[in-house]
């Protein structure tokens, strides 16, 4: 059985997620793939601010976006943070991003 939201696998006799609290559908959501969407990078940057700035220009252009490295720290190992946004947004994207105040 599959939670068709979360799309965790539970054991035969489960009817419930116990995360989303909705009923199993024996078969996996449709597209179990769109978990694993190829990201590409918009924005990398070290800057907090400017990260956050990226986010809300993404978000009030109605770009679907992830920020990666904001929590696994990867400023501390030298990497900047990472905005991300789906492939078939990424012009767009580029595009709405050039409203960032210019790089230092
Ligand atoms: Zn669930």
């Amino acid at each position: 059985m599959y939670c068709p939201k979360c799309s965790v696998e539970f054991a035969e006799g489960v009817t419930t997620c116990s995360d989303c609290d909705i009923d199993l559908k024996p078969e996996p959501p449709p597209g179990p793939e769109a978990e694993f969407v190829y990201w590409v990078i918009a924005l990398a940057h070290r800057d907090f601010g400017r990260i956050g700035l990226a986010e809300s220009i993404l978000q009030a252009n109605g770009i679907d976006f992830v920020t990666q490295g904001a929590t696994t720290r990867l400023a501390e190992l030298n990497e900047p943070m990472r905005v991300c946004v789906r492939p078939e947004d990424e012009d767009r994207a580029k595009e709405a991003l050039t409203e960032l105040p210019s790089d230092e």
